[in-house]
């Protein structure tokens, strides 16, 4: 807000509804809403970056969608948030194929006349067909509500464990979209040394900022499985604590 206040020459304002790469931060709850409104007001495009939020992660088809949990076409509903511009990417076509997409309405979309952006695989209609396969899935399997489910439970039972320990700060995220803060200094190489000890209990994470682990798993798992990860991570957490 106290940028635009001071700066007419501002186009679009490009967010994370969840910085992903930077650590999984969620902000509060009221953040998209306020932010859509403060660049309304000043005439800025919103711009969502979902490549890595979007398509079910965070146990809502879109984030933009806060908690609504309807996977349809609900532009009524008061939680949800429809972007100037929507970014999406990766999850798009369930990893199968690249595939990516710029979403926008034509009064943003017009600007860009026949011929001004090329693309030399854009349009690509294998990739579109893939992609809109993916979407089926996402849908038919309830893949959302899955994330929305398993996530709750994934950080109940890392909650439980994190009361009684030294080496995790904390887990926060939603959906299938989460994060352990490890208690130690930002340039400390614990976080990756408890990834290569996950490794070799057989499951795959990876650090990102300093001393933050983020668990990003397939959307496809189940409960039996997200429960064999939580054991394999407590059993590797143990191993570190002081
Ligand atoms: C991967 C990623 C990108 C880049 O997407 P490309 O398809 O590789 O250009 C941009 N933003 C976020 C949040 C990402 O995770």
């Amino acid at each position: 807000e106290k940028a635009l206040k001071e700066n007419n020459n501002i186009a679009g304002f490009l967010v994370e509804p969840i910085q992903g790469e930077a650590g999984v931060y969620t902000p509060s709850d009221d953040f998209i809403k306020k932010s859509q409104a403060i660049c309304k007001a000043h005439n800025v495009l919103f711009i969502a970056d979902e490549i890595q939020t979007g398509i079910a992660r965070t146990g809502a088809l879109l984030a933009v969608c806060g908690n609504c949990t309807c996977e349809g076409h609900c532009e009524q509903q008061e939680t949800y948030t429809r972007p100037d511009i929507l970014i999406l990417g990766k999850a798009l076509s369930g990893g199968a194929y690249p595939v990516s997409a710029v979403l926008a309405d034509d009064p943003v979309m017009n600007v860009i006349k026949p011929g001004q952006h090329g693309s030399t695989f854009g349009g690509n209609p294998v990739a579109g067909a893939v992609a809109m396969a993916a979407l089926d899935v996402v849908k038919d399997e309830k893949l959302a509500q899955n994330a929305r489910v398993l996530g709750e439970l994934f950080r109940k039972k890392l909650n439980e464990y994190i009361q009684g320990s030294s080496i995790v700060n904390l887990v926060r995220g939603r959906g299938l979209l989460n994060a352990i803060v490890i208690n130690d200094s930002e340039d400390s190489s614990t976080a990756w040394d408890i990834c290569m000890a996950l490794k070799e209990n057989g499951l795959l994470a990876k650090p990102t900022h300093g001393n933050i682990i983020r668990f990003a798993p397939p959307l496809v798992m189940n409960e039996e499985q997200l429960l064999d990860c939580v054991a394999i991570i407590i059993k590797t957490l143990k191993a570190f604590e002081k």
